[in-house]
């Protein structure tokens, strides 16, 4: 079994294909959606208002971790149901969380691409039972995970049998309260670097503030991100998470008008 985070081993960059789509080349990986599927109508208006400004796959929490128990946790398999609606009357792909591995199964008859959340990372027995699926991974930093221990989530996966991984830069806790997150963008490079894996940014989770998710945006590209997973919500202020986060569909399109520029710069593309 290759070390992932071996600096002998060759580079050479892997492609995770999801049906048509090809995450780690020379098209950037675009993925937008709310944080939490809230209702049928919701989903479906996101849906198409992201599609036709870029988007190709479609994100949304079914089962969301929260830090409050008393705080919205997801409309659960309704929620994937809603999903693989809008998959269906789109052609979008859907990544979406599995919080549990009881929940596995289930998620996995849904989704195109398994998120892992960032309290997540370490659930070690999760990362076994994902090696055993043939379904793409999105594994996201543990919010204090070193960039080794990300690494070492990544080759549990591996290890057990699903190469299919693409790694998410999240954001991490640092001394810095200002932001809810201070986005790693030297993890990006590096990872580049040391792995064959793709890497995408989340600059929505790791800033906390919609004014910033442009900005940090074009940085992680900048930096070689293979793509982002951008919050997107039709009314941002009434969404039950994330609302702070959330672009319009009007500022996502605006966003992607201005990340095609960047991508070219870094002899990428974003084909919209
Ligand atoms: C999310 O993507 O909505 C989410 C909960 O992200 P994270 O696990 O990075 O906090
Ligand atoms: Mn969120």
């Amino acid at each position: 079994m290759k070390v992932l985070a071996d600096l002998t081993v060759e580079k050479h960059q892997q492609v995770v294909e999801v049906a048509d789509l090809k995450i780690g080349g020379e098209e950037l990986a675009i993925m937008a959606g709310p944080c939490a599927v809230e209702s049928k109508k919701q989903l479906l208006e996101t849906a198409v208002e992201v599609k036709k400004r870029g988007a190709k796959i479609l994100r949304g929490g079914a089962f969301k971790p929260r830090t409050s128990p008393h705080s919205f946790q997801g409309l659960g398999k309704r929620g994937l149901e809603i999903l693989a609606t809008a998959r269906e009357e789109t052609g979008l792909k859907i990544v979406t969380e599995v919080l549990d591995s009881e929940d596995l199964d289930l998620v996995n008859q849904y989704a195109d691409i398994l998120q892992v959340g960032s309290r997540n990372m370490q659930n070690f027995g999760l990362l076994k039972k994902l090696g055993q699926v043939d379904t793409p991974v999105l594994l996201k930093r543990g919010y204090a995970a070193t960039i080794k221990e990300w690494l070492s989530a990544a080759e549990y996966i591996i290890s057990y049998g699903n190469s299919q991984v693409i790694l998410c830069e999240r954001g991490i806790r640092t001394f810095e309260t200002a932001t809810r997150n201070t986005l790693d963008l030297n993890a990006i490079a590096l990872i580049k670097e040391k792995t064959d894996l793709p890497i995408i940014i989340d600059p929505s989770h790791g800033t906390g503030q919609s004014s910033l998710v442009k900005p940090l945006a074009r940085a992680g590209i900048g930096a070689g991100a293979d793509g982002i997973i951008v919050e997107t919500h039709p009314q941002p202020e009434q969404a039950l998470c994330d609302g702070q986060q959330s672009l319009t569909p009007e500022e996502f399109g605006d966003l992607i008008a201005d990340l095609k520029r960047v991508a070219a710069a870094v002899n990428k593309k974003i084909i919209a």
